[in-house]
C-alpha cells in the first residue's frame, strides 16, 4: 500500500468531531474511513449563493439573506410547546427566522451575530422564514459552508444530520486533502480534459459555481469507470495472453454427420455467430464469449453445433440452464439429436432420484458422460469432470458473473459460451460483460410472422375470451400467465389457483385446462409440460416458470394478467414463449395499469417485438441499478456515474483502461503503483475477479 492510502485509510474517527458512538453512524452509511468521508458525495446541491437585501425578496420564494442579529426571544405556548423568534436587520429591512419547538436554537445565536438565513419567506404581519437554514459567520471565517453558497446536500442516516455532516467534510477536506495523490498520469488528465483529483474532491464538495462542480463531477465518473474498466481490461488480457486454453479442431467426423442432421438451413446470422466461436475454440485460448439474440432467434442450435466440437476432440462439455424445466426440455431435445450419433448426453438436476444422481455423478467422473445438461447443480461440489472442454451458459442473465467463474474452475482453462435473450444495450454490456467478446442474432428465423400484441382492460375480459373460444376451436393453445410476487407469494399463488378454477369449472368447462407453477412437484410440473406439448391441455395457466425458454411451437396465444406487476424485459420473454409456429400469434396484456411507468411497459410492449428496442426501453424507465440487479452480476455499485447519462465518459475511460494495460500489462502485478492501488481501494471486489480465472 502507498503511502496515499495509509493516511487514507485511517478510521474516520481521526477526524475531529468524530467520536466512539458517531462512527458507528457513519459505518452504516458505509463510511469507514478517511476516504470514505472524502468520497461521500452529495445527493444534490442548493444554490444558495444569491443574497438578496431584504426589501427585494419575495414572498413565497426561497431567498437568502445576510445580515445581523437584532433581536431575539424563545416564547412558551400552551402545553411544552415553544417558539423561538430571531429578528435579522439589514440596511433595507427586518426578516424574522422562526423555530418552533426547538427552545435550544437560542443557544445558536448572540445578539448582533452577523448570520445568514434561507427558506421559504411567508408573511404573516412580517415576513417571516419557517425553520430556515442559518449560518453564524465568525468574523475571521470568510468561508460559509451552510448558506451563503452553493450548499451539497448530503444523503442522511440516523443521527447523522445535514449540517453535521457538511461540517465534518469541511474539516476532513481542510485536514487530509493534501494528502490525496494524483494516481492519473498527467497525459492522460490532459488528452481527457480532467481536473487534478484534490481540485474534484474539494469542488465536489462546496464548489464556487456550477461550472466548477461540472469539472469535478467530470473528474470523478471518469474515475470510477476507468477503475472499473481496469479490472475488466486485466482480466480480459489474462484470458487472451496469458493463459493457456484449449485448441479444439472444429472438424471430424462426428460434426460432419452432425450437420447433416440439421432439421432447418442456418440464418445467415446464425452461420455468422457459428463463425466467431468455432474461431475462438481454434485458439489455444479460453473462448470467453457472449451469443444474445432474441427469444426465439435460434440460439439453442448455435451452441448444441459448439457442444458437438467440443465432443469430436473427446473432451466434455457442459450446459447450464435456469431452470429444471428448460435442463429436461434441452436434455430431452439435443439427447433425441445427438445420441443417434453416439454421443452420450446426461441430465443433472437437483430432482433427480439421490441413486440417478450418483450414477450421473460417477459418470461425469469417468468421462462418460459427454454432454452434461443441468442447473446450478453442476457447479456443486460434489460434481468432479475429469475432462471439461466447454461450458455454455443459457439465459446468462439469470446467474451472476460469480458463478460463471466457479463453472469455469471446474476445468482447466476450458472454453465458454454464454447465452442471453435479454439484449443488453452497449454501455451497460461493456460494464456488465466488459471482459466477453459478443456475438449477436438479430435476424429471426424465416416463416415468423411477428406476434401482434394488445393491452386491454377489464373491461374487455369477456370479448377476449370469446376469442380466445374461437382460437381454441382453431387448434390453438394458450398460455395464461400470473404473476406471483415474492413478497405475496402464498396469496398470489391462491389467485392463479382460483382463476385455473374458474376457468374449468364457468369459462372453459368445455376444453382442457391445465396448471403449473413453481410450487408444485418436479414430477408434477414434468408431467403437465408433456401433456401440453402434446396437445392435450389447450389451455395452460401458469405462473413464470414458464418465462424463460420453454419452446412449444403450437401454442399461439399467451394472456398475461395484472401485465403492470410485470418488468419489460419479463414481458418480453413471455412473449417469446408464442410465435414460435405458422400460425399467427397473438399477445394480450390484461391490466389497468395505474402508474405511468407501468403505461410506458405496456405501450412499448404493442409498439415493437424487438428485443434490443425493448431493452433499451427498459433500461431508460428503470434506470441501470434496476435493469437487471447489477448486484447479482457483481457489479459494483457506482457512486457518482451513471451509464445512461455519462456514457461518452465511460466509453472514453475504457478506453483509456485498455490502453494502459495493453502498454504495460505488467501493472497488474505492481500493488503499489497508484492506480492499482486506488482500483483496489475503490472496488475491492475487483480483487477477486482478477485473480478468478
Ligand atoms: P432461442 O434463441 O430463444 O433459444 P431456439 O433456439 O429455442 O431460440 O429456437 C426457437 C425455435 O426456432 C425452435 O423451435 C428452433 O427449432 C427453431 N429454429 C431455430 N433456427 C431455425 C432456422 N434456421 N430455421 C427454422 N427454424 C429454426
Ligand atoms: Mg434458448
Amino acid at each position: 500500500m502507498d503511502k496515499n492510502n495509509q493516511i487514507l485509510s485511517q478510521s474516520a474517527q481521526f477526524v475531529k468531531g468524530v467520536g466512539p458512538k458517531k462512527i458507528k453512524s457513519l459505518n452504516n452509511l458505509n463510511i469507514f474511513n478517511v476516504r470514505g468521508l472524502l468520497f461521500y458525495f452529495p445527493r444534490r446541491y442548493e444554490d444558495r449563493s444569491n443574497l438578496k437585501k431584504i426589501n427585494k425578496i419575495s414572498v413565497g420564494s426561497v431567498e437568502t439573506i445576510r445580515g445581523r442579529v437584532l433581536a431575539m426571544g424563545l416564547r412558551r405556548l400552551q402545553g411544552r410547546k415553544t417558539i423561538f423568534q430571531l429578528a435579522v436587520g439589514d440596511e433595507s429591512g427586518v426578516l424574522y427566522g422562526t423555530w418552533f419547538n426547538q427552545p435550544y436554537m437560542k443557544n445558536a445565536f448572540k445578539l448582533n451575530d452577523e448570520v445568514i438565513l434561507h427558506g421559504k419567506v411567508d408573511r404573516y404581519s412580517k415576513l417571516q422564514i419557517n425553520s430556515p437554514e442559518y449560518e453564524v459567520l465568525k468574523s475571521d471565517d470568510e468561508d460559509t459552508i451552510h448558506t451563503g453558497r452553493i450548499v451539497p446536500v448530503y444523503p442522511l442516516g440516523a443521527d447523522v444530520y445535514q449540517r453535521y455532516l457538511r461540517s465534518l467534510l469541511k474539516r476532513t477536506l481542510d485536514t487530509y486533502l493534501d494528502e490525496v495523490i494524483e494516481f492519473l498520469p498527467p497525459q492522460m488528465l490532459k488528452e481527457n480534459e480532467l481536473c487534478g483529483i484534490k481540485q474534484a474532491l474539494a469542488n465536489v464538495h462546496f464548489p464556487d459555481d456550477f461550472k466548477q462542480l461540472e469539472t469535478a463531477r467530470k473528474r470523478l465518473i471518469f474515475d470510477e469507470f476507468f477503475l472499473l474498466q481496469l479490472a475488466i481490461a486485466i482480466r480480459k488480457h489474462d484470458m487472451k495472453e496469458n493463459i493457456a486454453g484449449i485448441g479444439f479442431k472444429m472438424r471430424g467426423e462426428l460434426l460432419d454427420k452432425f450437420k447433416k442432421t440439421l432439421p432447418f438451413e442456418l440464418t445467415h446470422d446464425q452461420r455468422s455467430v457459428i463463425k466467431d466461436i468455432e474461431e475462438d475454440m481454434r485458439l489455444v485460448k479460453p473462448m470467453n464469449r457472449l451469443l444474445q439474440g432474441d427469444v426465439g432467434s435460434g440460439k439453442t442450435i448455435v451452441s448444441i453445433w459448439a457442444l458437438v466440437g467440443c465432443v469430436q476432440d473427446k473432451y466434455q462439455a457442459a450446459l447450464m440452464v435456469p431452470t429444471e424445466i428448460l435442463a429436461r426440455q434441452h436434455y430431452h431435445n439435443i439427447a433425441a439429436m445427438l445420441e443417434p450419433l453416439g454421443i452420450k448426453v446426461v441430465l443433472l438436476v437437483s430432482g433427480l432420484k439421490k441413486k440417478e444422481k450418483e450414477e450421473t455423478i460417477l459418470l461425469i467422473a469417468e468421462n462418460k458422460a459427454e454432454i452434461v445438461i443441468g442447473t446450478h447443480s453442476l457447479i456443486q461440489d460434489t460434481v468432479k469432470w475429469k475432462k471439461l472442454g466447454l461450458i455454455i451458459v443459457d439465459e446468462q442473465h439469470k446467474f451472476g458473473v460469480m458463478q460463471r467463474v466457479k463453472l469455469r474452475k471446474k476445468g482447466r482453462a476450458p472454453d465458454m459460451l454464454v447465452m442471453s435473450a435479454t439484449p443488453i444495450p452497449r454501455t451497460l454490456a461493456i460494464t456488465v460483460y466488459g471482459d466477453l467478446d459478443v456475438s449477436t442474432i438479430r435476424q429471426l428465423p424465416p416463416g415468423r410472422t411477428p406476434v401482434e400484441t394488445y393491452w386491454i382492460s377489464e373491461k374487455k375480459r369477456n370479448d377476449f375470451y370469446v376469442f380466445l373460444k374461437k382460437k381454441i376451436k382453431e387448434k390453438n393453445q394458450v398460455y395464461v400467465v400470473y404473476p406471483v410476487v415474492e413478497k405475496s407469494k402464498v396469496l398470489d399463488l391462491k389467485a392463479a389457483v382460483k382463476m385455473y378454477e374458474h376457468f374449468k369449472r364457468d369459462i372453459f368447462p368445455e376444453v382442457n385446462v391445465g396448471l403449473i407453477h413453481g410450487r408444485m412437484k418436479d414430477e408434477e410440473k414434468k408431467s403437465v409440460m408433456r401433456l401440453f406439448k402434446a396437445g392435450q391441455i389447450d389451455i395452460l395457466v401458469a405462473t413464470t416458470v414458464i418465462e424463460v425458454g420453454i419452446d412449444v411451437p403450437n401454442a399461439s396465444v399467451i394472456l398475461i394478467e395484472h401485465a403492470e406487476r410485470f418488468g419489460l424485459s419479463q414481458l418480453h420473454q413471455l412473449r417469446g414463449r408464442v410465435g414460435r409456429g405458422r400460425k399467427q400469434a397473438y399477445c394480450v396484456l390484461l391490466s389497468e395499469a395505474k402508474s405511468e411507468e407501468a403505461a410506458k411497459r405496456l405501450s412499448a410492449m404493442t409498439k415493437t417485438n424487438d428485443g434490443f428496442k425493448i431493452a433499451e426501453v427498459d433500461l431508460l424507465i428503470r434506470g441501470p441499478g434496476e435493469f437487471f440487479g447489477t448486484k447479482q452480476h457483481g457489479m459494483p455499485e457506482l457512486k457518482i456515474a451513471n451509464i445512461l447519462s455519462d456514457r461518452q465518459i465511460l466509453l472514453d475511460a475504457r478506453k483509456e483502461a485498455f490502453a494502459l494495460i495493453e502498454q504495460n500489462p505488467a501493472i497488474k502485478e505492481q500493488k503499489d503503483n497508484p492506480i492499482i492501488s486506488e482500483m483496489i481501494a475503490k472496488f475491492p471486489q475487483n480483487q477477486e475477479l482478477i485473480s478468478a480465472r
